[in-house]
């Protein structure tokens, strides 16, 4: 199992807008070893699609509608967790990363347009994947790759649907039974 647990939070959500980004996070974040996510918006298209990849594509993947985006740290933080803010005006990723891989369990925290300002307050850590403007999306999957240093593309995903043979050239689907791998 990856360590430390990590789980994403996204605010900012616009619907329409964002369903796009908002759904590449959710499944950028799954495929690279998170165990969920929380979406400051009442989106349920967003919640849908995600989750209909997470049943056809295994693991425990979760994604919750609608959460209060205060509320959500604030628990976190009181079940012992810790929040890491994704932002351009961070401290460094490789300066940090050793750190947060200490801890148990950590809230990723990822903006569209502006972030509220209060956030940078609430994090226990704002991280920068460099410090130049990009995006959520890629943040997220630098950061995860950073945090799990390459063992969450080891990940298998049990009681899948659906699970893909590596090839050279084509595309092979095949039943998750005859997959091995380590678990998420
Ligand atoms: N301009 C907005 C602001 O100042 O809050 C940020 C917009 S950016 C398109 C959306 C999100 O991508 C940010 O909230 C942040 O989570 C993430 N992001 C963009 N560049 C980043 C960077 N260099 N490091 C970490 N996160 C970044």
């Amino acid at each position: 199992m990856l360590k430390p647990k990590s789980y994403v939070l996204r605010i900012g959500h616009r619907p329409e807008r964002d369903l796009r980004v908002t759904t590449h996070v959710g499944l950028s974040s799954r495929a690279l070893g998170a165990s969920g996510m929380y979406l400051a918006a009442d989106d349920r298209k967003v919640v849908d699609s995600i989750m209909d990849v997470a049943h056809r594509f295994g693991g425990t993947y979760f994604c919750k509608n609608n959460v209060k985006w205060k509320n959500c740290i604030n628990i976190f933080k009181r079940n012992g967790g810790k929040v890491v803010h994704l932002t351009m005006y961070g401290l460094r990723l490789q300066d940090v990363i050793s750190e947060i891989r200490t801890e148990k369990k950590i809230l990723i925290v990822v903006g569209a347009e502006k972030v509220p300002g209060n956030m940078y307050e609430l994090a226990n850590y704002n991280v920068a994947v460099s410090n130049q403007p990009h995006s959520e999306i890629s943040a997220l999957a630098l950061f995860l790759d950073h945090l799990y240093d390459g063992a969450e593309l080891e990940l298998a995903f049990p009681d899948a649907e659906l699970g893909v043979l590596p090839t050279a050239i084509g595309k092979t689907v095949i039943k998750h039974d005859e997959y091995h791998g380590d678990e998420v």
